[in-house]
């Protein structure tokens, strides 16, 4: 689904506020003649946990900076349920924000990181002492209370962070990051976690990544920013299966892409040929556009099946093309291979490791038939 597809009319906030807790209407913010956000208009539902995703630079900080206060845009508006934000400072915004750096104040204990923000607000040392306890159970912290920030890992420290944003119980948290610091295995667990705690406070997060596994395991949907712009918003399936385009192709998993002519469309689908494949990709999925039109076909490397026999008899048919394996990188739980096609394209095939001996493995060098379903390609016009 496209960006602009999200977005209602102005009426549907009143009437219907879980649908758009968040409202960013035609925001852009320009820093000189830069466009850092250029015309995003997106909303946001209660409870979810919205993921922008995006390269370096491409304006996903600036927007959220902007949802908190920290930033003015120079046009458009954001409503934060119902409530329009243009003259709203940071401090009254029902919002906090975890930044990129956790930022603990390193000569304070954990309880009293967390406190601080209490404190500030003139909140009783009896209540604030309630309240800390209680979200640093939530954030399986009890017991680390009388810490520093360097007494605890990486891992920890995130999660007194978090405790700290969440302490004040805003409505909505922005997490510009969050999981940046920590190393694969500690971000792949501490996912879940945070899975597991905004399940149960409720809050509505929206979460800054460039990391697109990561906002494929946190997100219920994401939104890919390029150039300042949303060019798609979607469910992660939605993203992976049916880009948009080919950056969101690309940029969301890999992706084996050949330019192609549209050869004939018809009820079954849509047939192209591929120079670079020396044939023609079936779609099953029919797509609006003219015969003759330049289109590119994108196939996951996992829709992929590789074979040492033709997977079918006689000619060449379509969706199917001969190559020669080049690498094979065992991965654990599955295998990538590269394979050269004979017009001398690489294309990526990936298979899971499923079967321990049984047949001889294909190995490096071996000539074979490369194939997929109609439902694999999907079709992109730009
Ligand atoms: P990253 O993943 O690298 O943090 P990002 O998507 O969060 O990138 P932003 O920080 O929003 O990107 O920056 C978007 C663009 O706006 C960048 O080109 C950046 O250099 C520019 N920019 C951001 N803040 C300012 C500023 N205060 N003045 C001028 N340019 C800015």
């Amino acid at each position: 689904m496209s960006a602009g597809a999200q977005v209602n009319s102005p009426q549907m906030a009143a009437t219907d506020p879980d649908q758009a807790y968040v409202r960013i209407a035609g925001v852009t913010k320009k820093f000189g003649d830069f466009v850092a956000v250029d015309n995003v208009s997106l909303d946001i539902r209660r409870g979810e946990i919205f993921c922008l995703l995006g390269g370096s630079g491409s304006g996903k900080t600036t927007l959220l900076r902007m949802l908190a206060g920290f930033e003015t845009p120079t046009a458009g508006t954001i409503l934060i349920d119902g409530a329009d934000m243009s003259t709203t400072p940071p401090y009254e915004r029902p919002v906090n924000m975890m930044f990129q750096s956790y930022a603990l104040f390193p000569h304070m204990t954990v309880e009293k990181n967390v406190a601080f923000g209490l404190e500030q607000e003139g909140v009783s040392s009896a209540d604030a002492k309630r309240q800390v306890a209680e979200i640093l159970d939530i954030v399986k912290m009890t017991g680390f209370g009388a810490r520093k920030p360097h007494q605890l890992s990486g891992g920890q420290r995130q999660r007194v962070a978090l405790a700290r944003a969440l302490v004040k119980r805003p409505k909505l948290l922005l997490l510009d990051e969050p999981l940046a610091a920590l190393d694969k295995k500690l971000r792949e667990h501490t996912q879940f976690e945070l899975l597991s705690i905004q399940q149960r406070l409720g809050v509505t997060f929206i979460v800054v990544t460039h990391d697109q596994e990561e906002a494929m395991t946190l997100g219920t949907r994401l939104g890919v920013m390029n150039q300042g712009r949303i060019v798609q918003v979607g469910s992660p399936s939605d993203i992976y299966e049916s880009p948009a385009n080919r950056f969101v192709a690309d940029f969301i998993g890999s992706v084996n892409m050949f330019e192609g002519q549209v050869h004939r469309g018809g009820s079954d689908g849509v047939r192209i040929d591929c120079a670079e494949l020396r044939g023609t990709v079936h779609a099953d999925r029919t797509v609006a556009c003219a015969e003759g039109a330049t289109v590119w076909t994108a196939i996951r490397p996992e829709k992929i099946t590789i074979s040492r026999h033709s997977p079918v008899a006689g000619a060449p048919a379509e969706n199917m093309v001969r190559g020669t394996v080049r690498e094979i990188a065992y991965m654990g739980d599955m295998s990538i291979y590269l394979v050269q096609i004979e017009s001398g394209k690489m294309v990526r095939v990936t298979l899971p490791n499923i079967m321990r001996g049984g047949e001889r493995p294909i190995a490096r060098e071996e000539g074979v038939w490369l194939s997929w379903h109609g439902s694999s390609p999907v079709v992109l016009t730009e």
